[in-house]
């Protein structure tokens, strides 16, 4: 039978779907996308976006189209009767924040933008590089064999059509419908509890100045929580799951204003399960779960929902694409299991060893160190076939300062001068391999063994293709001695180091890239 076919067909066009094209397609993969709704969802659900996301867009053009958080904005949050009646306590974002040196660890600020507002922009993006993104469309029905996956797409005029693809990606959220087709059951805290929301427009930008963007309100007879998507958009949440109609919604919207003057509009109302679990495998043959599907987090100030998601999207990418590619084998496939899964664990016992969620925490949680932002964001480790050398005995996360160029780590920022220009070292990444030097003998070195292994290296010599711009020096903050060379994945993860100059170079990197990159050759 005739198929329509394609390389990678992901299911869902939310924020990980997209991100997810967007990746594939920059690195030049035919993607489908389908997506069963005609666009967004009425009721954005993410507004925070962390730097290390914004690195993520920065590889792929999309930095300069999502408004930033100015770095100077703290972000706070407030107890209080209502926004015009009395305010009882400011706290910060991050309760319990440690102050952390003064370190820029990226280019890149973090987002407050909606997530139906951040969609488009992805949507438009993957466009522009060639996605196939179909709306109103579901797929209703998938089979895979070794080959490949065939699905069955509906429209919602009723069309039905067959889609062959190499491997599918299960960006369908939640409730993933693959994820149970192939069986693959959840584990964590589970449901935590059921939310009501209201969503509502009203002119209340002036409760904004102070810098506080999310209220708790506490009256004798309301609990309930308050926040803004920046827009003139506000929510209204309440922890129970109770159906309002709209004259209770715009009593309470008015309790929490704290007035009853001001022009409301209600947009919509929304139903939210805040459930913590994970998929006990990321992967089955050549379906993929990523987001939500893989990972439920219940909304935290980390900003571990979306935000890990797409990092899952831009970790299968360069791995989907080096074995479309023919430059790795499907073993290369594994390490996404192995990679995401304990970094979603890992931010499942964060957000419950901090204090959002002490309802459902066990005193296992509160027993568990509380790592900081800048530890969680940039400072996590990878093992997995992928990486050769990140022992057993390093920690899951720290700060980019506390490590020092291990294997599994994200290779650090910092401003080079390329020629005249001044970049950042996260820009010299993402493409190809790459290994860093200071020692150029590795020049002739990388060549050989990309030539011989079939695979695109490229050799940066430190201190002449790359100067430092304030005298700090790049080989040091890899921990490489004089004659050392790192070796750098295409998602920017450091994959292996030999700390100095070892005795047969050529034989040292090349074993290390054919294990690490699980190259055909
Ligand atoms: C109130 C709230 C606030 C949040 N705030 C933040 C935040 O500030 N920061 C953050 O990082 N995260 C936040 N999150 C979490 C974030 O919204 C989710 O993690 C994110 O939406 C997950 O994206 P996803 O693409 O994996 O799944 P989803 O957004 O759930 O998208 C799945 C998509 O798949 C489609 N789909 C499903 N099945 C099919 C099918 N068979 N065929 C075709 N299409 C299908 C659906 O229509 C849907 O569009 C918040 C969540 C909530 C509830």
């Amino acid at each position: 039978m005739e198929h329509e076919t394609t390389s990678v067909l992901i299911v869902g066009g939310s924020l990980v779907g997209l991100s997810a094209a967007v990746f594939l397609t920059s690195r030049g993969i035919p993607t489908v996308v389908v997506e069963r709704h005609s666009g967004s969802s009425l009721h954005p659900r993410a507004i925070g976006f962390t730097p290390r996301t914004i690195e993520l867009f920065r590889t792929v053009g999309l930095e300069a189209r999502i408004p930033h958080a100015p770095p100077s904005v703290r972000l706070r949050r407030a107890r209080i009767e209502s926004l015009a009646g009395a305010w009882f306590e400011e706290t910060d974002w991050t309760p319990q924040r440690k102050e952390t040196p003064t370190i820029v660890y990226s280019p890149c600020t973090g987002a407050a933008i909606a997530q139906d507002k951040l969609e488009p922009i992805l949507r438009e993006r993957a466009y522009e590089l060639g996605a196939d993104i179909r709306l109103s469309t579901e797929l209703v029905h998938f089979e895979q064999d070794t080959g490949g996956v065939t699905a069955t797409l509906c429209t919602r005029d009723g069309h039905t059509s067959t889609l062959r693809a190499a491997y599918l990606i299960a960006a369908d959220g939640s409730r993933s419908s693959i994820r149970e087709t192939l069986g693959i059951g959840r584990k964590g805290r589970g449901l935590i509890r059921i939310m009501r929301s209201v969503l509502f427009e009203a002119p209340l930008d002036a409760y904004l100045a102070r810098g506080v963007s999310q209220f708790e309100i506490e009256q004798p007879d309301m609990d309930a929580f308050l926040t803004t998507y920046g827009d003139g958009r506000w929510v209204l949440m309440f922890s129970d799951d109770i159906e309002r109609d709209e004259d209770t919604l715009r009593t309470l919207i008015q309790k929490a204003i704290g007035r009853s003057d001001l022009p409301i509009k209600i947009i919509t109302t929304g139903r939210w399960e805040l459930s913590a679990l994970i998929a006990d495998r990321f992967a089955s043959g050549r379906v993929f779960l990523a987001g939500d599907a893989a990972h439920t987090l219940p909304p935290s100030r980390g900003g571990y929902g979306a935000n890990t998601g797409i990092e899952d999207a831009h970790n299968l990418a360069w791995k989907l694409a080096s074995v479309l590619s023919g430059q790795a084998t499907p073993r290369l496939l594994d390490t996404y299991d192995a990679e995401r899964r304990p970094i979603a664990w890992l931010r499942h016992q964060q957000i419950f060893a901090r204090p959002d969620y002490q309802e459902a925490a066990t005193p296992a949680d509160a027993a568990t160190p509380i790592l900081d932002d800048a530890a969680m964001e940039f400072g996590q480790l990878y093992r997995s076939a992928a990486v050769l050398g990140a022992g057993d005995e390093l920690p899951p996360a720290q700060r980019p300062e506390q490590w020092a160029g291990q294997p599994g780590t994200r290779a650090p920022h910092m401003w080079v001068f390329v020629g005249n220009e001044k970049r950042s070292t996260l820009d010299l990444f993402q493409q190809t391999w790459v290994l860093l030097s200071e020692e150029k003998r590795w020049h002739a070195v990388a060549t050989a063994v990309a030539e011989k292994l079939g695979i695109a290296l490229k050799f940066i010599h430190i201190g002449e293709a790359i100067r430092s711009v304030n005298g700090e020096s790049y080989q040091t903050a890899l921990g490489l001695q004089q004659g050392g060379a790192s070796l750098i994945r295409p998602d920017g993860y450091i994959a292996w180091r030999s700390l100095d100059w070892p005795e047969d170079a050529q034989r040292t990197l090349r074993d290390a890239l054919r294990a690490v990159a699980a190259t055909t050759r």
